[in-house]
């Protein structure tokens, strides 16, 4: 019933040459693929070089990011009214690098789910749990307060056609992927607190898990029936990588 979503999160990486290589290899491996949404989330400076390289094609474009503001004076910054001006679908937001490294707070990506809304993107909403609370047993605490969030300050509705991407901050880039069994008691989790608000949203929503997925672990993840699809990183920079984990999908 859920069609998958795989998203490259290209992350602070690329060039001119880079992009147009990768996007080459991604349409020729993945020119016959069907029955998953595919998207790619390159840095912002080459968004309108790779919309135009993805033209028709089946490949969607992402940003990295988005600022609670639509414009004025507010450098540096990139608004949803830009990102849909130069086509993007959807934004990733919450990833736990930038909660990490640029101090964002659940209040303000709630903020920025919502600007998402409003113009018409659809939101990949990150959530997860570090190391430290995993070990603790907070998993599920941390995800229901990053999922509240939004919840509280937006009510149910404005999850339906949104993304959730459940990232475990100690699987991201290190190459120790969560088990299937683990991500999907999460998963499960994560639709089940959803349902409490709102059962309908909660059955219809993606999910993708994100967190080391590759090659070869992808197609036991996906066959776990609250995971669709997947945000990747790492292996997203590579098209046969990333086109065996579409595939997959
Ligand atoms: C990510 O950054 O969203 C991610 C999942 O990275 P990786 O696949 O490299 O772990």
């Amino acid at each position: 019933m859920r069609h998958p979503l795989v998203m490259g999160n290209w992350k602070l990486n690329g060039s001119k040459h880079m992009v147009n290589e990768l996007i080459a290899g991604l349409r020729h491996e993945l020119s016959d693929v069907d029955g998953c949404d595919v998207a790619i989330a390159p840095p912002f400076i080459y968004l309108d070089q790779a919309k135009q390289a993805i033209s028709d094609s089946h490949i969607a474009l992402g940003a990295q990011n988005v600022d609670i503001n639509l414009s004025g004076a507010f450098t540096g910054e990139t608004s949803a009214n830009m990102l849909k001006d130069i086509g993007a679908k959807y934004v990733i937001i919450g990833h736990s690098e930038r909660r990490t490294y640029h101090k964002e707070s659940d209040e303000l990506i709630a903020e920025k789910f919502a600007v998402l809304k409003e113009a018409g993107l659809i939101p990949v909403l990150c959530i997860g749990e570090t190391e430290a609370e995993n070990a603790a047993g907070q998993t599920q605490a941390v995800c229901a307060r990053q999922l509240d969030a939004v919840l509280k300050t937006m009510g149910a509705p404005a999850l339906k056609g949104s993304v959730i991407a459940y990232e475990p901050v100690w699987a991201i880039g290190t190459g120790k992927s969560a088990t299937p069994a683990q991500a999907q008691a999460v998963h499960k989790f994560i639709r089940d607190h959803i349902a409490k608000h709102d059962a309908d949203v909660a059955a219809k929503i993606i999910i993708q898990y994100g967190g080391s997925v590759n090659d070869s672990n992808a197609a036991e993840l996906f066959s776990q029936p609250d995971i669709d699809g997947a945000l990747v990183g790492g292996a997203s920079l590579k098209a046969d990588a990333f086109a065996i984990i579409v595939k997959a999908a």
